[in-house]
Order: C-alpha cells, then sequence, then structure tokens
C-alpha cells in the first residue's frame, strides 16, 4: 500500500511513501505520520491511500502519530477549501487545523504514579513506624496518586517503594486528564421560557436540524439578529439541546475576548446534568499545550460533543455535527491575520452547509456582510427587537466637544455632561465604564514652534508618550525611547514642546485630578502583563472594589456587570478617522456595544458619547440603536463605490526593506495580473499604492487591491499568478481574500 502524504514544510505537493506491514492498520486518510525527507525526518498528514505509485524507489513511513487519524475526512475537505479560496498551500491549511500540541504530539498525555492496596493475603508484613502511617492512609483511600500521598503523609516516595517491595502496594502510571477549569464548582441551570421572538428564531433553527430537513433548504444559515440582552445565547442553548437529542454535537465560535470563564459557564451549567449530559470542551489560546491536547482529544474521541472556542474551534472535530454557533459574527478577530488568512465565521458557512449543519449567525451589530446575505435571501433573517429582562436599552446622550473648547487649552479630557454624570454615580455608589481606544498618554509629541513631530525610526507613524516610564513608544513594532524636554532638532531645542491627542493614561489622570477619593482602575495592555490580570481586574470590579473602569476595546464587549449604570465613551470619532471603507461601520459597532454595557441591572442606564463630529450617521443611528437604518444608509455607499459586500476584495500586499524595489516589482505584478484577467466582467484592479501604514517595521509595504463578484475564479488564478511570478528574494508577497484590516 502508498500513502500519499503532506508534508507541513509546505512545498505544494504530495509525496508518496510505502506503508510498512506492521503500520497497515493504523494509516488511513488523514493520519499522521512521520517521514524521511532527505537527512531529514519531517510531520505530515496521509491525504490519500493508493494501491500504486508512478514513481520508483518510495521510502517507508517511520511512525504514527497518535492512536487514531487526527484529521477527519471531513476536516481535510475543509482545509482543501481553505487553501482554494484562500489562496494557500494546503500544508499550510493543514496546519491550522490541528492545535500544535495535537499535530506534534509534543505534550502527550500527562501520565502520573497512582499507588493501589493489594489486599494482603495472611497478616500484615512488619512495618515500621513511617511505613505504618503511610500504610494506614493507602488502606483508607484505596487508590491515591503517589505525589498526593507523599504530600498528605510528610513522607517521601522511597517509604512508598519500600511498601511496594513487601509486596502490599502497586504503582503504576495511569493517564490522567488536564481540565483547565476542573476546580470549578457548577451550578446546573434549566432552559427558560422562551419569549414570543425567541420562541420564533428557535422554531426556525430546529425545523432546519430535523432528519429530512437538511436535504430541502440550501443554505441553513441563520442571521440572529438581536440586540443586546436579548436573550440570544438561551436560543443558542435550546438550539444545542435540540441537536444532542438527535444525537449531534455543536460547535459554538466565540471571540477570543468573550471567551471568559461567565461565557463558558453557562454552557456547562445547561448540560452538566440530564439525559442531555455531556462534556463542553474548552479550545482557546490561554490554555497550555496539554491541556489543550486534552480539549481535542475528548472531542475527537466523542466524549465531548459541545465545544466552544474561539476562532480555530471552528475545525473542531465533531462529529456528527448538527449545529455551528458563532457569536458577535461581526467581529473582527474572526479573520486570521496570517496564512491561511480564513474568515472563521465564512469557514463555518462553509462547514455546515457540507455536514448538513445549521449554522447560526448571531450579533446585535450585524456585519454589513450577513445582513446583506440576509436581505437577498442567502440567509434566514431571525430578530430579537427587545431585551429578554424587559430592561430599556439605555439612553444615549452625544455631546458635542467642538463646544467643550476653552481657549487657552483647547479641548478638555471630559465634558461638563460627562463629569456631573460620573459625579452622581459616585454620589449613588453605581459604576462607570469609560472608553478610549488609545492606550499610553498622548498620541504625538510635537514641537509647536519648529512643527518636529517624534516618530518612529521603523514604520511610518508618531510614536505615542506613556507618561509613567517617561518614555516614547511606537504601538507597531514596539520601538521605545526616553522621551526628551526639550524639541530635540538642532536648531531649535524649545523647552515646549508639547503632547498632543489623549491615551487612557491621560484620561486617567484626568479622572484622579478630578475626583480624588474614586477608586479608579486603568485596564488596558499596558496594564495587562500576566493572563491572571484581567480576571483579578474584572473580579475587583464585579465585587465593587472600583468605582471607575476606563480602558481600550478590552472592556467595550460581552461584560455584564448589573450595576454600571453609566458608559462614558470619551472620543467616539477617533475609529471614523481610519483609512478604511468600513470606518464607520466599525464605529456604530464598537459604540453598540459599549452602549450595551450600561443599564445591565435594575436601574435604567445611561450613555454619553463625546464627539467632534457628532451628526456623523455612525454616530447618530447608534444613539438610536438603529440598525437598520444604519445599514440602509452605508450599503448605499458601498454600492456606489463596489465595496463589499457589494463585491469582494482580494489585496496583495508586497514588502520589503528597499522601496524603490518593492514599488517596481509591484507595477510588474500588477501588469501579469491585468494580463491573466484581461476580459473578466466587473473586475477592478486598482493600485500598486502605498498601504494605509507605508512603513512598518522597517518594512515598505505597497498594495494592489482587486474586486470581482467572483472570488472562487479569482483565487484559482491568482495563485497561479503567484506560483510564476519571479518574486525577488528579498521582498515579500502576502495574499489576503476578503481582508478584514486593510494594512
Ligand atoms: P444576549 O446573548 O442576546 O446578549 P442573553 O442571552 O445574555 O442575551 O440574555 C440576557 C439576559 O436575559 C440573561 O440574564 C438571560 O438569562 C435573560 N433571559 C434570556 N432569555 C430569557 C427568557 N426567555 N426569560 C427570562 N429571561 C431571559
Ligand atoms: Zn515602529
Amino acid at each position: 500500500m502508498i500513502a500519499r502524504v503532506t508534508l507541513e514544510i509546505a512545498l505544494r505537493r504530495e509525496f508518496d511513501y510505502l506503508i510498512p506491514e506492521e503500520l497497515v492498520d493504523r494509516v488511513e486518510v488523514g493520519t499522521r505520520v512521520k517521514v524521511p525527507f532527505g537527512p531529514r525526518s519531517v510531520l505530515g498528514v496521509v491525504t490519500a491511500l493508493a494501491d500504486e505509485s508512478p514513481h520508483t524507489n518510495l521510502r517507508p513511513i517511520e511512525r504514527v502519530i497518535g492512536a487514531r487519524s487526527l484529521v477527519t475526512p471531513r476536516v481535510l475537505d475543509l482545509a482543501r477549501w481553505i487553501a482554494a479560496y484562500y489562496c494557500c498551500p494546503v500544508e499550510l491549511a493543514l496546519k491550522s487545523v490541528l492545535p500544535e500540541a495535537v499535530r506534534r504530539e509534543q505534550a502527550g498525555w500527562r501520565e502520573r504514579l497512582f499507588v493501589r492496596t493489594i489486599p494482603p493475603s495472611g497478616g500484615l508484613p512488619k512495618l515500621t513506624r513511617r511505613q505504618t502511617e503511610v500504610w494506614n492512609v493507602i488502606e483508607e483511600l484505596r487508590e491515591v496518586p503517589l505525589q498526593e500521598l507523599v504530600r498528605i503523609t510528610g513522607s517521601t516516595s522511597e517509604t512508598v517503594r519500600r511498601l511496594e517491595d513487601k509486596g502490599l502496594v502497586q504503582i503504576a502510571p495511569r493517564i490522567t486528564e488536564r481540565d483547565p477549569y476542573g476546580e470549578e464548582h457548577i451550578v446546573p441551570s434549566q432552559p427558560l421560557p422562551l419569549n414570543p421572538e425567541q420562541a420564533v428564531a428557535l422554531e426556525a433553527i430546529l425545523g432546519s436540524l430535523n432528519p429530512g430537513a437538511v436535504a430541502l433548504a440550501t443554505p441553513n444559515v441563520f442571521l440572529l439578529h438581536g440586540v443586546t440582552g436579548s436573550g440570544k445565547t438561551e436560543v443558542y442553548l435550546q438550539a444545542i439541546a435540540h441537536a444532542l437529542s438527535q444525537g449531534k454535537g455543536a460547535i459554538v465560535l466565540v471571540p477570543e475576548i468573550s471567551l471568559t470563564p461567565q461565557t463558558i459557564e453557562r454552557f456547562k451549567a445547561r448540560f452538566c446534568t440530564g439525559p442531555l449530559r455531556t462534556l463542553v470542551a474548552v479550545l482557546h489560546s490561554h490554555l497550555s499545550s496539554g491541556e489543550r491536547h486534552d480539549e481535542w482529544h475528548k472531542i475527537r474521541e466523542g466524549r465531548a460533543r459541545i465545544v466552544i472556542g474561539a476562532r480555530s474551534a471552528v475545525f473542531a472535530p465533531v462529529e456528527p455535527l448538527g449545529l455551528i454557533i458563532v457569536d458577535e459574527e461581526h467581529e473582527h478577530s474572526y479573520k486570521q491575520e496570517e496564512t491561511p488568512r480564513y474568515h472563521a465565521r465564512d469557514v463555518a458557512v462553509v462547514r455546515g452547509q457540507r455536514e448538513g449543519a445549521a449554522v447560526v449567525l448571531g450579533s446585535a451589530t450585524p456585519s454589513l456582510e450577513s445582513y446583506h446575505n440576509a436581505k437577498r435571501g442567502r440567509y434566514h433573517l431571525l430578530e430579537l427587537t427587545l431585551r429578554a429582562d424587559n430592561r430599556k436599552l439605555p439612553v444615549v446622550r452625544v455631546v458635542d466637544m467642538r463646544q467643550e473648547r476653552n481657549r487657552s487649552k483647547g479641548p478638555p479630557v471630559f465634558s461638563q455632561l460627562l463629569r456631573d454624570a460620573i459625579l452622581h454615580r459616585l454620589e449613588r455608589h453605581e459604576q462607570t465604564i469609560l472608553f478610549l481606544n488609545r492606550r499610553g498618554f498622548s498620541t504625538s509629541l510635537q514641537c509647536p514652534q519648529c512643527g518636529y513631530v517624534a516618530g518612529c525610526p521603523n514604520c511610518s507613524v508618531a510614536l505615542t508618550y506613556h507618561r509613567q516610564d517617561q518614555r516614547l513608544c511606537c504601538h507597531i513594532c514596539g520601538h521605545q525611547t526616553p522621551a526628551p524636554r526639550i524639541c530635540p532638532q538642532a536648531d531649535c531645542r524649545n523647552p515646549a514642546i508639547r503632547y498632543a491627542g489623549i491615551g487612557t493614561q491621560r484620561v486617567e489622570e484626568a479622572l484622579r485630578h478630578l475626583f480624588p477619593h474614586a477608586r479608579v482602575q486603568r485596564m488596558d495592555s499596558d496594564i495587562l502583563q500576566r493572563k491572571e490580570d484581567y480576571r483579578r481586574i474584572l473580579g475587583d470590579f464585579r465585587v465593587g472594589r472600583i468605582d471607575v473602569l476606563l480602558g481600550t476595546q478590552m472592556i467595550a464587549k460581552g461584560l455584564h456587570f448589573p450595576n454600571v449604570t453609566l458608559v462614558g465613551v470619551i472620543y467616539a470619532d477617533l475609529s471614523l478617522h481610519r483609512a478604511d471603507f468600513r470606518a464607520a461601520e466599525r464605529t456604530f459597532q464598537l459604540l453598540a456595544q459599549v452602549s450595551g454595557r450600561a443599564g445591565r441591572g435594575d436601574v435604567e442606564g445611561e450613555v454619553i458619547v463625546q464627539a467632534f463630529t457628532p451628526f456623523h450617521p455612525a454616530i447618530q443611528y447608534a444613539r438610536r440603536h438603529d440598525f437598520v437604518s444604519f445599514y440602509e444608509q452605508e450599503i448605499e455607499f458601498r454600492q456606489q463605490l463596489d465595496y463589499p459586500p457589494c463585491s469582494r476584495i482580494a489585496l496583495l500586499t508586497l514588502k520589503g526593506r528597499n522601496e524603490d524595489k518593492v514599488k517596481f516589482t509591484a507595477e510588474h505584478l500588477k501588469r501579469e495580473l491585468a494580463t491573466a484577467v484581461a476580459g473578466w466582467p466587473n473586475l477592478v484592479i486598482a493600485g500598486p499604492a502605498p498601504a494605509p501604514l507605508l512603513r512598518a517595521e522597517t518594512f515598505y509595504r505597497h498594495q494592489i487591491m482587486l474586486r470581482t463578484r467572483h472570488m472562487s475564479r479569482l483565487s484559482r488564478t491568482l495563485a497561479s499568478v503567484q506560483q510564476r511570478f519571479p518574486l525577488p528574494d528579498d521582498l515579500s508577497l502576502t495574499i489576503d481574500v476578503d481582508p478584514v484590516n486593510l494594512g
């Protein structure tokens, strides 16, 4: 027998190997293997089996990794689709469908030594006092991990070994599973009676889950558009229960940042008891590689039938698969920003179609793409317009910051309205969340005399001033330098250099100055050094040890604190100024998400949005919680410019240290592309042009953007152009299909 193997070293082809006699039973499509390649051994996946090979002198497979095939044929199929659509080698697509820990088996199973009693035949042999003490404990517990026994008795493993010599106990390794949430106590939850809107939504989803329905409905994709707090999660839970009752499993995708213990517990609580009882496996980047290995195998073996995880959980080997849920489907973190540059939401839709599973995309602020698909009838639109707990949506007030300017110092950090509102909350012992999507103290260091701005030597951005350690930092490459006290220009030396723009540190300082007695906590990536910090700060906030929580987008989402009655957005137009056609959409989403943090308890919430362009539609529609009107206005703009979702984009970025060479090669590439797509209808090639961020980490970047209605066809063409294009060694080319970040 011959195995056709895709190697991890990305050679864009498959190689044939002999399957040695003793491995025949263990090699199938999807098996991970180690094979000889030149002088070394490399890892790969078996992608096909054959009786014969056109090649001679085949070498044998060296080793099989894992007890059973790790990549199911269905996931293998999905990896092939990703490679074709996102223009990347199959090897790289295959790499991302298995967690690193599983691919390499380096973490392996954790074996622990266990001590077990062997009932003594006849009387107890003579024991020392120490040995008797230990024996008494073992006899009581019957079986106990060696380490734990040593700890409990304060003895040594030597003492236990003596007992083994005397034939009283057996010490043997046993596999134990790491459970990242093993220590938590979970209170079971029961399904809630649904309100009419929820019931309609669930009914529709269940309709597609029933046997027979699968063949009829193309595609089984639902867009669940529900305002924050409308009870989307309850709909997910009941849909999952239904899938389980039919013997099928479910995958729940959540943005990494929302994958909090709270979220995970909601799912575990529902399925930890009762007839549908099953393990809930969790896959995300904060697990140790050992934990990830064990979670993954629980799924592969079918012991965990619900998987909850971030982006890559879309590849979890759940079989049979009944349902995929993509919560907060508009989130950009579903897009992987390295090869393969797949979008997990779109992969979920494709996987659902191929495996006959229902796909539910949920959001309070759907992406224009998904809403457009729903409008065109490609997805079923389900709407939840009311909060499930009958709480009102918060009142949103927009403050015109142009009016707040006081002549000498420019605009203040806080408007009068926001200042008063914070004061009120402090008096009433209610909590406030303040949001500003920019860390550091100020945006830039400027000299008002000569116009000098401190810039990064590696990137085309201004350095941000961090006051605490008196340094200037680049938020792109991490470059740091001490902040100068006078203008560094030789012919200027002005001692009155200024800090322009505001960051979270500056807001924190202003807060402490205005409210010296308030307990203020900042939360941004400068504060969070360890992974526990995030949990600890949120824990402190929950129990009321913090009055005002101030932070970047990491506090904008998913958090649920009943005592928060005020949310302040310090500078709402910040995200409008990005060179990106999605700037308005992003702003709308962000404002809606942040507003959703207010009034989740008994007291009605209030949101104060400070803006310099208060009448921008993204801000005004967010103020009225009116997604549909925002969509209608925004889609018109996209139509006019032929941007997604009305077309699809492929973004090609050339990167190199020599700008002229980058430019020259980009021109050449453009000519190649133009020839390859000559005569295609509705195809636009724009550029080459400098990327919005021209220089990053010392590399210059130039881009070519293609827009089309037929991406699959374009992907094939791009792949073939890429293969034959003579790219100089010191340049690199990335192809990003359906990019969310325009660079
Ligand atoms: P979403 O996921 O849409 O933000 P959640 O599912 O978190 O909303 O629901 C918000 C709150 O409403 C939760 O506390 C939830 O327990 C509650 N809830 C959801 N559905 C119902 C229902 N049918 N009856 C009563 N409370 C509900
Ligand atoms: Zn830099």
